[in-house]
């Protein structure tokens, strides 16, 4: 297994990239359904040559305990003064028209008007994003300062929207490895202009699928969902039932342009996937913090409902609803860090190194220690690094009783696990250890 299969090779210019997508899709409508939500799979199919499976799931087909809803296109959604001049107008910022408004035409009063208007006095700058996907009703979204400085007298509101019979659309991809078992990648494609919520994760879980798929065939399988939040993990939940059991571990990816890295542990909690992303950031250098799991955030609470119990966490950096532009129009591609989106690729692609080669081993000559140098394996020790690859290899003899695996050995030894890796391969090379089911 070469080293290149699991690190970024430029850094900078993949951040570039990756930062150039977030760019690229920010204007585009995206929500739980509708032509925002195509547009970004097709460019997803572009990116990834289409590779992903599209789907579309009609309206009203029952999703576990949910029914997938109307589908929702909007033509144009704006309000006119009283002098006729358009003061808020959808085709400026779609969050301006509140997600899943349904159709109004007609003449209001400030005062009628004023419900269906919503600000953050907190922040009398920013447009607030909101969204009403089971209360049929319509609004705008608009800075406190603009909201705070209307005439009075009558407004004309036009919301020219479809909100009817349809489909949900989302895509999946997997990439077929020598065993079945599947790591789970799930990203949201719901969110309209809002580059750190959504974006991120959308062109993180991108570049994560293209590294796989200009690879050779990895050990294990890989499966990606792109779906709306929500809604969307529950539809493919439902519709892949049987396909759950392969999951071995998975990672709902979401808001990894600004921060710390955070990882959120799956409902099991001590999966693999859990201490696969926990090894990888304390060996990283970087500032990182491990949370438990909460029934709350994005769709790690459908893929970890008690049902499926799957061992999915979240990987982010500063979490959602924890950095002050969360869900607001400050949430813009320039809030984003290109080094970051490249970071949180890369980390990935050793966690996931960290899950391919996750195995037990047995020392075959376990009375007392074998010796290396006889076995050449002191000759390859030479040059910068000579002690600490010895004591690799002397852990991973020590410590493969059958029981504990490489990672096991990794943690107790604080050694990388692509070192304890390489010494396993060493010494099986020399005849000194053999590999377990
Ligand atoms: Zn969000």
């Amino acid at each position: 297994m070469s080293a290149a299969k699991w690190s970024v090779e430029s850094p900078s210019d993949l951040g570039r990239e990756l930062h150039g997508w977030v760019r690229d899709l920010y204007p585009l409508n995206r929500s739980l359904t509708g032509p925002g939500v195509r547009a970004t799979l097709d460019w997803l199919s572009s990116v990834l040559e289409g590779a992903p499976e599209r789907h579309e799931v009609p309206t009203g087909t029952p999703v576990l305990d949910w029914t997938v809803p109307d589908e929702w296109t909007v033509r144009e959604a704006w309000i006119a003064d009283p002098d006729g001049r358009r003061v808020v107008d959808f085709a400026e910022h779609n969050l301006h028209l509140v997600g899943y408004s349904t159709p109004y035409s007609g003449r209001l009063s400030l005062e009628q008007l004023r419900p269906h208007l919503h600000s953050l006095p907190e922040e009398p700058d920013l447009i607030p994003y909101r969204t009403s996907y089971y209360g049929a009703t319509w609004g705008f979204c608009l800075p406190h300062r603009q909201l705070e400085a209307l005439p009075e007298g009558e407004y004309e509101v036009m919301i020219d929207v479809d909100l009817g019979p349809g489909s949900l659309s989302y895509a999946d991809l997997l990439i077929p490895g020598r065993s079945d078992q599947e790591v789970l990648v799930s990203a949201h494609t719901c969110h309209p202009s809002l580059a750190n919520d959504n974006l991120s994760g959308l062109a993180v879980s991108v570049a994560l699928a293209r590294h796989l798929l200009a690879q050779d065939a990895c050990e294990l399988s890989y499966r990606f969902v792109w779906a709306p939040g929500t809604i969307g993990a529950l539809t493919w939940l439902a519709r892949n039932r049987e396909e759950t059991a392969k999951i071995r571990g998975g990672l709902v990816l979401a808001c990894l342009g600004i921060g710390d890295w955070h990882y959120k542990r799956s409902r099991p909690g001590d999966a693999t996937v859990d201490r696969a992303v926990a090894h990888v950031l304390r060996h990283s250098g970087e500032s990182f913090a491990l949370r438990d799991f909460i029934p709350w955030g994005y769709d790690e609470r459908q893929y970890g409902s008690p049902g499926f119990n799957l061992a999915v966490g979240q990987f982010s950096a500063t979490p959602h609803g924890e950095f002050a532009e969360y869900h607001t129009s400050a949430d813009d591609p320039d809030l984003v860090d290109p080094e970051r989106l490249a970071g949180a690729v890369q980390r990935l692609l050793e966690t996931f190194e960290v899950l391919e080669g996750e195995s037990r081993w047995r020392n075959l000559s376990p009375y007392g220690e074998p010796q290396l140098g006889r076995r050449g394996l002191y000759g390859s020790l030479g040059g910068s690094g000579g002690r600490e690859r010895e004591l690799a290899l002397l852990w991973v003899l020590n410590q493969s009783d059958g029981v504990a695996s490489l990672l096991d050995i990794a943690e107790r030894a604080g050694i990388p696990f692509a070192r304890v890796r390489w010494a396993a391969e060493e010494l099986e090379t020399a005849g000194l250890l053999e590999r377990l089911g």
